[in-house]
């Protein structure tokens, strides 16, 4: 019988790998003051690091896993249009600089495209960088990256290159991993020392510390039902907000309890982008915790590239998930 130990360990190394290496083109970017933001069509930011993360991850993937598709958030379509030919030789040039070897535009162009080859009964969803808006306004956002086989979550990463190691020195080092396998537990890895910690929910005994988390975007939820919710659970230490999956790397290090995301009357037509959550998923699950929808449902990654039969998120430590999905209910949220 084969070790199960070993099983997707490769998968697990290739995610874990390229997803650090695009977290340090997008983290070069930064330090350059070059992440100056585009707006797509649908008016969401992407920057020249959204296109060279997804690049390189997408390099990556297609050289380990030549069948696996790819859906990731980035089209090459759109930096593929004359009005973008400063920004596609910027991608170039950092894509360049980490591979540390020359590259033709065209090839990135390539690379790019491959994140949107679809899906198949295997397929990896890429985010490479969530929290755009986080990222341009120098806060958390998160490159992000997990692998769905037959519509289940089998394997994450999720890297935040901002987020500080040790919660309690919020000045010390900052850039954080979080990786998880299916059945085979979470760990967050510290990108400065590679010191490497378990990931374990808080349990019912630090009820008292238990907080809620949600976006720094006021309008990708409803705060004031989120706070709500919190209030009749009897969470009483403050919220904290927090841009991009780094909520859910909070929850599975013990440092928020309740990540909530309810959108409201009039955003009722949108999905969230499985993307965004994938990775989050897997990672807290594994460290324990509960992901579902506002009505209690799990979540139905098998619906391409939205979650057309979910509305909301509720994520938690597990302790407070039921209390929390009555709490939505009891309160008229729909
Ligand atoms: P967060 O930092 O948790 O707010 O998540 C960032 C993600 O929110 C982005 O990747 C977008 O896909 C997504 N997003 C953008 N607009 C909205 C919206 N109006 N409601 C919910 N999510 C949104
Ligand atoms: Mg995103």
């Amino acid at each position: 019988m084969p070790d199960p130990s070993l099983s997707y360990a490769q998968e697990r190394d290739v995610a874990l790998h390229c997803t650090i290496a695009a977290a340090r083109l997008c983290e070069a970017v930064r330090q350059d003051q070059a992440s100056v933001a585009i707006h797509k069509p649908d008016h969401s930011p992407v920057t020249v690091a959204d296109y060279g993360a997804q690049a390189l991850i997408c390099r990556s993937l297609q050289a380990a896993f030549p069948h696996d598709p790819v859906m990731g958030e980035e089209d090459a379509q759109l930096l593929a249009s004359p009005e973008l030919t400063e920004c596609r030789n910027r991608v170039t040039e950092y894509v360049c600089a980490q591979l540390q070897t020359p590259v033709e535009t065209e090839t990135v162009l390539d690379w790019i495209g491959h994140g949107r080859s679809g899906f198949g009964d295997r397929f990896w969803t890429l985010d490479p960088i969530d929290g755009t808006k986080g990222y341009v306004r120098g806060d958390q956002y998160a490159v992000a990256l997990a692998l769905i086989e037959q519509g289940q979550l089998q394997v994450a990463a999720i890297v935040a290159p901002a987020l500080p190691v040790d919660s309690a020195q919020p000045t010390g080092d900052r850039g954080v991993a979080f990786v998880a396998v299916r059945g085979q537990g979470a760990e967050a890895i510290a990108l400065g020392s590679g010191a490497r910690r378990v990931l374990r929910v808080n349990g019912a005994a630090q009820r008292d510390r238990f907080r809620l988390i949600e976006s720094v975007e006021r309008d990708h939820g409803t705060p004031a039902w989120q706070q709500a919710v919190a209030t009749a659970i009897g969470l009483t230490v403050p919220a904290v907000q927090m841009d991009s999956l780094a909520k859910y790397g909070s929850i599975a290090r013990g440092e928020a309890d309740l990540y909530l995301r309810l959108p409201s009357g009039d955003s009722v037509l949108r999905w969230e982008n499985i993307w965004d959550h994938g990775a989050g998923v897997l990672v807290l699950e594994e460290a324990g915790g509960t992901v579902t929808d506002q009505t209690g449902k799990p979540l139905d990654f098998s619906q391409g590239t939205k979650l057309l039969k979910n509305r909301g998120i509720v994520a938690s430590n597990g302790v407070i998930h039921g209390a929390a999905i009555e709490a939505i209910r009891a309160l008229g949220i729909d």
